[in-house]
């Protein structure tokens, strides 16, 4: 299906047409229509009236609309692709703490550098036992209860198994991230910097950017990639094949390297998902950390000061807690 044509065949390029003809249309918040104000088109003088996506009815010459040739509609950001159950699966025996993915994750996602979607923690179950590097996404939970307290639908399960946010109609209320179990989410306290090559981005569900001031993000699994045929960037970036990313439907997986069949991996490697009796019924599953042919140490090489100084507050804590 192309990315601008929905099922019903209506096309983002129809809607606008048809918007035109009766006069009133949709278009994106008033701080976008500004930005169309001052775009250096000659006005023609004809007046249309058009409804921004924060409500408001505002007027503006002909010449000014453009249409947003790489939108997705809403709808169709809603509903996914329904032939798809997107998963992903975790290595933790090869991961070391690379951190590519969380620096990816956040430049795709025009982030700032204390909201990570994706977070890499040092676990260790006991002082008897062997550390590890946990990388953790959203689970895109089959039964999540974030979509499930959520006042106004601004999150939501799609066909293809993504659990997403719309950021227009979020109200930052924080009852999600609340009923989270996993902290995947994070809430926005700053309006994001909008950089010159983001301009056209309109806060579009698929690809998350730019974020809005007062609502609640997290790891979307990329769809707007999954759109083009591609990876998630995290996927994609990761030095070490730790992640794969694929259809359930279709069983394969790839890490952007290999590609494998998602039955065999799970079952050949032991894969389970993490604090499964919660019954949320998580997208992500995770492969034991065994047979490592590295220290674990090395995942504190080269660290910000910063990033190391909250390693050693969650190790300190382990060792209280494993004592
Ligand atoms: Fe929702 Fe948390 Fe599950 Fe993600 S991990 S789907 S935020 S409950």
């Amino acid at each position: 299906m192309s990315p601008k044509k929905s099922k019903k065949g209506f096309s983002r390029r129809k809607f606008l047409k048809n918007g035109l003809s009766i006069g009133i249309g949709t278009a994106g918040s008033a701080g976008m229509l500004s930005s169309c104000a001052k775009s250096e088109k000659k006005e023609s003088g004809e007046r249309i009236r058009v409804m921004t996506t924060d409500g408001k009815l505002v007027e503006i010459d002909a010449a000014q609309l453009h249409e947003l040739e790489d939108v997705v509609s809403h709808e169709e950001a809603r509903t996914g692709d329904p032939n798809r159950e997107y998963v992903m699966v975790i290595d933790l025996a090869k991961c070391r703490n690379a951190r590519i993915c969380v620096d990816v994750c956040q430049r795709m996602h025009n982030l700032p550098p204390e909201d990570e979607w994706i977070k890499v923690f040092y676990m260790q179950d006991s002082e008897d036992t062997a550390p590890y590097w946990f990388p953790k996404p959203c689970f895109h939970c089959n039964s999540p209860s974030c979509v499930n307290v959520c006042p106004v639908g601004a999150t939501f399960k799609r066909l293809d198994g993504l659990v997403l946010i719309d950021n227009e109609r979020c109200i930052g209320c924080k009852f999600c991230m609340a009923a989270c179990p996993y902290s995947s989410r994070v809430f926005n306290w700053r309006e994001p910097e909008i950089k010159d090559t983001m301009k056209d981005h309109h806060g579009a569900i698929e690809t998350g950017v730019p974020q809005k001031v007062g609502t609640v993000g997290k790891c979307d699994f990329c769809p707007d990639m999954a759109r083009m045929g591609k990876l998630p960037g995290c996927i994609e970036a990761c030095p070490n094949g730790v992640l794969y990313y694929g259809d359930k439907h279709e069983d394969l997986v790839s890490n952007g390297t290999e590609t494998v069949r998602f039955s065999d991996l799970i079952y050949e490697r032991a894969g389970y998902r993490y604090m499964e009796e919660l019954g949320t019924r998580p997208s992500v599953y995770y492969l034991p950390p065994v047979n490592r042919s590295f220290d674990p140490e090395v995942g504190f090489k080269d660290l910000p000061d910063e990033i190391r100084e909250r390693y050693d507050v969650e190790r300190s804590k382990i060792k209280k807690e494993t004592r």
